[in-house]
C-alpha cells in the first residue's frame, strides 16, 4: 500500500491547486457529455484525486472516474490556469495500478501484453492483427478466464476492420536507410512504432517514401521500440520508463535533424519523455535532447515543402485530427496544409473535430461501450458532412473510424484513410 506523501508526489498534489474548479473544461470533456456526471469530468476528477492525495477518500473511489477518463487531454486546451491535467492523470492511474489486488492469471496476461509484446518489434512484426495475437498466443484463452474477457470480445470486433496486412518477405526486405534521388536536404530517423509497424506497415513505406521525395535521407534504427504512451495511460509509469530509455539509446547512435513519426499519440509521448524522469539528472537531459527532435510527418513535409502532387484526387474528404497532436503537441495547420495542397480534393471541416473519437489507446477494448458511445457521436458530425473520405493521423483513431464507418453501415460509401496514404495516392514528386 502506498502511503499518503507517496500519493501526493506521484499525483503532482502541488499541481492539483491549479485549478480554480472554473468548470470552462466541461463543454470540451466527451465523457462528461456522454456520462453527464460531476466525478467523470476534469474539475471532478481533479477534486477527487486531491480528496485522496488528502487522505478524505479512497483509492477506491478513483478508481472508475480516472479509467473512464479518455486521457484525450482536451480539458488541458481550454483551462484558463493551464492545469496540467496529464501529469495528475497518469499519476492517478500509477496510484490506481499500486493499489490493484490482481488475480495471478490476470496479472501474468498483462504482464505479457505490455512487457513483452508491445515492445517485441518481433512479436509485433509477426503477429500482424489483434485477433491473430489473441487466437495464437493463448492471450485469449487466458482473457476468457479472467478480468479480461470483454477485452477479448471487443478485439474480435476491430478483426473486421484490420488493414490488407504486408508479407513477411516485405517486412523483411524492407530497408534501414533510404537516400532522395537529387539534393540532401537532412537526415532524419524515422520511429515505427509497434502498433503502426504491425498493422500499417504500408503507411510506414509510405511515410519513408514522402520523406525520400522531400529530399530527407531516412535512417530507421534498429533498436528502437513501443513509445510506451499505452504503458503510462495504464499506470505503469516503470515500463514506460524503461522504453523511453531503450528509444533515447537506440536514437542517440545516429546523428540526425530530427526523429519523425506518423502516430499522434506515439509523438506525443516521446515529447513527454523528460517528464518520466527527475530532473537535473543524465536521463532527464537525455529525454530533453530526444524530446527536441521529435516531429509529425506533418511538420516534416510542410517544414521542407518539397513535394508536388501530380494527380487529381476526387475525394470529399473530412479530417479527423489524433487528441494527443493536437492537444500536447498543438498541431493543427500542418496536416490541413498538406489537405489543401492536394489537387481536386474538397475538404470540408467537422463542425467538432477536437472532439475525441473514442479510440484512446486501448479505452475502446477497455471500455467498450462508453467508447461506442463517443463513436456514435463523431460518426453524426461525419455523416452530416456527407463526405466520402475521413482523414486521420494516429492508428488508433484510424481503426476506430473504420470500426465507426462498418458500424453506422457505411462501407463502400466513406473510407478512413491516414493522411500518409492520401499525399501518396496524389502521386507525389521532388519538387
Ligand atoms: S481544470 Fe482548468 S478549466 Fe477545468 S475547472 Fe480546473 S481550472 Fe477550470
Ligand atoms: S482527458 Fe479528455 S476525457 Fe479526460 S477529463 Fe480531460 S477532456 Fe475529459
Amino acid at each position: 500500500m502506498t502511503n499518503l506523501k507517496e500519493i501526493q508526489e506521484k499525483v503532482n498534489y502541488d499541481k492539483l491547486f491549479d485549478c480554480v474548479q472554473c468548470g470552462y473544461c466541461l463543454p470540451a470533456c466527451p465523457t462528461y457529455e456522454t456520462m453527464e456526471r460531476e466525478t467523470h469530468s476534469p474539475r471532478g476528477r481533479i477534486n477527487l484525486v486531491k480528496m485522496v492525495a488528502e487522505g478524505k477518500a479512497e483509492v477506491e473511489d478513483l478508481r472508475n472516474p480516472i479509467e473512464k477518463c479518455l486521457g484525450c487531454m482536451a480539458c488541458m486546451t481550454v483551462c484558463p490556469t493551464n492545469v496540467e491535467y496529464n501529469l495528475i492523470f497518469e499519476g492517478a492511474k500509477e496510484v490506481i495500478e499500486d493499489h490493484d489486488v490482481k488475480p495471478a492469471a490476470l496479472k501474468k496476461t498483462e504482464d505479457f501484453i505490455f512487457n513483452s509484446l508491445f515492445p517485441s518489434s518481433n512479436w509485433m512484426g509477426s503477429i500482424g492483427n489483434a485477433a491473430w495475437i489473441y487466437q495464437k498466443s493463448g492471450l485469449q484463452k487466458a482473457a476468457q478466464t479472467t478480468h479480461l474477457t470483454a477485452l477479448a470480445l471487443h478485439a474480435g470486433r476491430f478483426e473486421r476492420v484490420m488493414p490488407d496486412l504486408p508479407s513477411p518477405i516485405e517486412r523483411i526486405l524492407r530497408k534501414r536507410r533510404v537516400l532522395p534521388d537529387y539534393k540532401l536536404r537532412t537526415t532524419v530517423a524515422f520511429f515505427t512504432g509497434c502498433v503502426m509497424d504491425a498493422m500499417f506497415f504500408k503507411t510506414n513505406q509510405n511515410t519513408v517514401e514522402l520523406l525520400r521525395l522531400s529530399g530527407a535521407e531516412v535512417l530507421m534504427p534498429k533498436g528502437q521500440t513501443c513509445c510506451g504512451a499505452l504503458h503510462s495511460h495504464a499506470g505503469k509509469a516503470e515500463s514506460a520508463r524503461e522504453l523511453a530509455m531503450r528509444n533515447i539509446e537506440a536514437f542517440d547512435l545516429e546523428d540526425v535533424d530530427y526523429i519523425v513519426n506518423n502516430a499522434g499519440g506515439c509523438g506525443a509521448k516521446m515529447t513527454e519523455y523528460p517528464q518520466l524522469f527527475e530532473e537535473n539528472t543524465t536521463w532527464h537531459e537525455r529525454a530533453k535532447e530526444f524530446a527536441a527532435k521529435v516531429r509529425d510527418i506533418s511538420e516534416v513535409l510542410v517544414e521542407l515543402d518539397g513535394l508536388t502532387f501530380t494527380q487529381p484526387v476526387q475525394r470529399l474528404v473530412t479530417y479527423q485530427p489524433s487528441c494527443h497532436l493536437t492537444n500536447i503537441r498543438r498541431i493543427c495547420d500542418e496536416p490541413r496544409m498538406l489537405l489543401h495542397a492536394v489537387p481536386g480534393i474538397l475538404v470540408k471541416e467537422l463542425e467538432r473535430p477536437d472532439f475525441c473519437c473514442g479510440s484512446a489507446g486501448i479505452y475502446n477494448l477497455v471500455n467498450y461501450d462508453e467508447s461506442m458511445k463517443i463513436l456514435d457521436l463523431k460518426m453524426m458530425d461525419v455523416k452530416e458532412r456527407k463526405t466520402n473520405t475521413i482523414i486521420t493521423t494516429n492508428p488508433g483513431c484510424l481503426l476506430q473510424m473504420k470500426l465507426g464507418i462498418e458500424r453506422h453501415g457505411l462501407e463502400g460509401e466513406i473510407e478512413a484513410v491516414h493522411l500518409v496514404d492520401l499525399l501518396m495516392e496524389a502521386g507525389p514528386s521532388a519538387k
